[in-house]
C-alpha cells in the first residue's frame, strides 16, 4: 500500500503520518525485518522490479529529465540493481558478529561488535537521479534490517509515481512504504520519530531536516552538494581529460551532484583544452546537441531560467544556445570567468562549464581551500608528486584522479560529503553500517574472578594494574 498526499489532512491539522510510522514501528518490533532471508528477498524484489519494469522506469526518467535510455540505465537502474545485488551477496558477512581483540586487563573474555537494525528509516530523495537517490539508500536500509519510508522528489513526478506504484508490488508493504509529496508532506513526515533519516538535496533543506531530526535525537545522513573543482595541470593528457570532463559535466545535462562544477587551469592549458572539450562535445552529441538523443533536458522552468542567467558570466567559448520551450541548454564552456562572477557563487547544477585561471597547483589548491569543502574534487596530471599534494591538501567527500565521477562505480568506496557537502555515507558496507547500530558486547568468563579492580584498593593492586595496562 502506498500513501499519497490525498490520504492525509495535513493542512487541517490532521493526523499526519503518525499512524503510518506507528504501523512500521510495530512491524519492526515484531521482528519481521530481522531474518536475513527477509532482507535478501526484498533486495531480490528490488532487482526484479528494476529488471521487469525497465521500460516503465526508463520512460518515467525520460519524461522527467529527458534522460537518454542508456544513460538512465547506467546511472540509475543498473546502479540501484547493482547496489541491491552487492548487498544481497554480502548480507551474511556484514550482519555477523565481528570479533575484536580483548586486552589483557579484560581477560578472560570474548568481545565482539553485533550490528543491529535501527528501526524505521526515512529516505528523502532528490530529483536529479530520482530513482537512484530514492532506492539505493532504501536498499542499504533494508539490507541492515530496517523498515523504510521512501519519499521520492516531487520535482521528478513521473519517477515518483512509478516508484509509488511499483514498490508495493515488489516489496513487503508491511515494512516498506512510499510517501509521495512535496514540502507539506515532507515537513509532516519530519515531525515523526524516525530512527534514522537519509536526506539527499541542497544544504538549506539539509539544515531543516537536521533541525527536525534533533527533536527526536534522530541520526542523519546528509548527502548535499557544492562546487566540485576540477584542476587540470599542463602535463595531463588533455585529449583524454577533455573527454572525461565533458562526460562528467554533460551527463544528465550537468544536473549531477558530483559533476565537475568548474575547471581550474593556467592560461596556456586553457588555450589547448577548450577546443578539445568542444571536440569531445561534438563527438558525443553532434554539432547540434538539441537533436541528439544522447543529451538530456533541464528539470523545470525555474532551473532553466537560473541557468540561462549564468551564461553572461564569461566569454561563450563553446555552446550557449538555449530553448525555454524544451528546457534545452546547450553544453557550454565559459572562459574569462572572474572569480566573483555569478556562475562562481553557487553550485551550477547544469551544463555550463566555467574555466577559471589558476597559475599552478598551489594557486588552485589555495582557491579550493578558501571555499566550502566540496562533494568531489578532480585532478588531471601525470605528476605523482602533484597527485600526492592534491590528495593531502584538498578536503572533499570523494576524489578522482585523472577522471570524473568514477568513484561511483566502486561500491565499497564510502560515497558521501564532508562539511558543507554533507555527513555520512551509504554505499556498500558503509550503508549497512550507517543504518545499523554497532552494538558492543563483551562476554566474560566466570572464572577466575580477579580481585584487582575491587575495593579495598591498595598499593599492590594499583602497582599490578599499572604493569598489566
Ligand atoms: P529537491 O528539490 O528534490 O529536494 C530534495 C528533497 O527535499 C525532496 O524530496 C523535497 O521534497 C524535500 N524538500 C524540499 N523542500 C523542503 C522543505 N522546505 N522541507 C522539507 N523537505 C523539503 O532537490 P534539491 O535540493 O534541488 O537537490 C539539489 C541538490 O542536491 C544539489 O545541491 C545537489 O548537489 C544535491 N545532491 C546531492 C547528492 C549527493 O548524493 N550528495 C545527490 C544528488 C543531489
Amino acid at each position: 500500500m502506498s500513501h499519497s498526499a490525498s490520504q492525509l489532512d495535513i493542512d487541517a491539522g490532521g493526523p499526519g503520518y503518525s499512524e503510518l510510522v506507528a504501523e512500521l514501528g510495530e512491524a519492526f518490533a515484531s521482528g519481521r525485518t530481522r531474518p536475513l532471508e527477509w532482507r535478501a528477498k526484498q533486495l531480490e524484489g528490488l532487482q526484479r522490479m528494476i529488471d521487469e519494469c525497465e521500460d516503465e522506469l526508463l520512460g518515467a526518467l525520460h519524461a522527467d529529465l529527458g534522460k537518454p535510455g542508456q544513460e538512465a540505465w547506467m546511472t540509475e537502474l543498473s546502479y540501484v540493481s547493482g547496489a541491491a545485488d552487492h548487498a544481497r551477496r554480502r548480507l551474511k558477512r556484514w550482519a555477523r558478529p565481528r570479533r575484536v581483540p580483548t586486552p589483557m586487563l579484560a581477560q578472560p573474555a570474548r568481545s565482539w561488535v553485533a550490528p543491529e537494525p535501527l528501526g524505521t528509516v526515512l529516505v528523502i530523495g532528490a530529483w536529479n537521479y530520482p530513482l537512484q537517490l530514492a532506492l539505493a539508500g532504501a536498499a542499504a536500509a533494508i539490507a541492515a534490517g530496517n523498515c523504510v519510508v521512501i519519499k521520492p522528489s516531487e520535482l521528478a513526478p513521473a519517477t515518483s509515481a512509478a516508484i509509488a506504484r511499483l514498490v508495493p508490488e515488489y516489496l513487503d508493504g508491511a515494512c516498506v512504504r512510499v510517501v509521495e509529496g512535496a514540502v507539506a508532506e515532507t515537513s509532516a513526515l519530519l515531525e515523526e520519530p524516525f530512527d534514522h533519516i537519509l536526506y539527499t538535496g541542497g544544504g538549506t533543506v539539509g539544515r531543516i531536516v537536521m533541525r527536525a531530526a534533533a527533536k527526536h535525537l534522530t541520526p542523519v545522513t546528509l548527502e548535499l552538494g557544492g562546487k566540485s573543482p576540477c584542476v587540470v595541470l599542463p602535463d595531463a593528457d588533455l585529449e583524454i581529460a577533455a573527454r572525461r570532463i565533458a562526460w562528467g559535466k554533460f551527463t544528465n545535462a550537468g544536473q549531477t551532484c558530483v559533476a565537475p562544477d568548474y575547471v581550474l587551469t593556467d592560461a596556456e592549458t586553457e588555450r589547448r583544452l577548450v577546443p578539445l572539450i568542444d571536440a569531445a562535445i561534438r563527438s558525443m552529441f553532434g554539432d547540434d546537441p538539441s537533436a541528439s538523443n544522447s543529451y538530456g533536458r533541464i528539470v523545470n522552468d525555474r532551473h532553466f531560467d537560473r541557468l540561462a542567467a549564468l551564461l553572461d558570466s564569461g566569454h561563450l567559448a563553446v555552446g550557449g544556445r538555449t530553448d525555454r520551450a524544451t528546457r534545452y541548454v546547450e553544453p557550454t564552456v565559459l572562459t574569462d570567468v572572474a572569480i566573483d562572477s555569478p556562475v562562481m557563487q553557487d553550485e551550477i547544477f547544469g551544463p555550463v562549464l566555467p574555466i577559471v585561471r589558476a597559475a599552478d597547483l598551489d594557486a588552485a589548491i589555495a582557491h579550493i581551500r578558501r571555499g566550502n569543502k566540496p562533494l568531489s574534487a578532480y585532478l588531471f596530471s601525470k605528476d605523482t608528486a602533484a597527485e600526492r599534494r592534491f590528495v593531502s591538501a584538498v578536503s572533499c567527500g570523494n576524489m578522482c584522479l585523472n577522471d570524473t565521477m568514477m568513484f561511483m562505480a566502486v561500491e565499497e568506496l564510502p560515497f558521501g560529503g564532508v562539511g558543507a557537502s554533507g555527513m555520512g555515507a551509504y554505499s556498500g558496507q558503509h550503508g549497512f553500517n550507517a543504518f545499523s547500530h554497532l552494538k558492543a558486547v563483551i562476554k566474560r568468563s566466570w572464572w577466575p574472578d580477579v580481585a584487582l579492580r575491587y575495593a579495598p584498593f591498595s598499593e599492590n593492586k594499583w602497582g599490578l594494574l599499572r604493569k598489566l595496562r
